[in-house]
């Protein structure tokens, strides 16, 4: 690390301690050449699998597209904004927990539906008919019925 002030290379820790979320380390520390003092960050890097789409083409995960399609289930809901915000935040985790660099958008849909399963049942419903298409009115009732248990 050098500084930032006579880009000496020689600094030192002088303190250390826990930044926002827990998920990032503040460290204090002083140039030995100069004396001054600066504050770096460190953070974790979170990095997301690359999705494989049904077609076989790779894309970046997108946090965007998948809020989407979650608020769309979950329009006029009666679901409270920080219940969504957990389970996208939980839906991104278990992707990163995977350890996987890709993972095929299926998955995402399937968690996508396990979370709204949880929180709204017409939601369910609306993602699960557009992402599974229903072929014909005994699979939509499968679904229903499922919900049913
Ligand atoms: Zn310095």
């Amino acid at each position: 690390m050098h500084c930032p002030f006579c880009s000496a290379d020689d600094t030192k820790v002088i303190d250390s301690r826990l930044g926002a979320g827990a998920h990032q380390v503040r460290r204090r520390r002083e140039c030995l050449a100069c004396h001054e003092r600066f504050t770096t960050f460190e953070t974790a890097e979170l990095v997301m699998p690359r999705v494989i789409k049904r077609d076989g083409i790779r894309v970046p995960f997108d946090e965007v597209k998948l809020r989407g399609g979650i608020m769309r289930a979950l329009e006029k809901r009666p679901v409270p904004a920080e219940k969504v915000e957990q389970a996208i935040n939980k839906i991104q985790s278990t992707l990163r927990a995977t350890g996987e660099r890709e993972i095929g958008s299926g998955m995402i849909g399937e968690l996508v539906m396990d979370a709204l399963k949880g929180l709204d049942k017409v939601a369910y419903i609306r993602f699960a008919s557009v992402y599974r298409s229903f072929e014909d009115v005994k699979e939509f009732g499968e679904a229903i019925a499922r919900l049913e248990d």
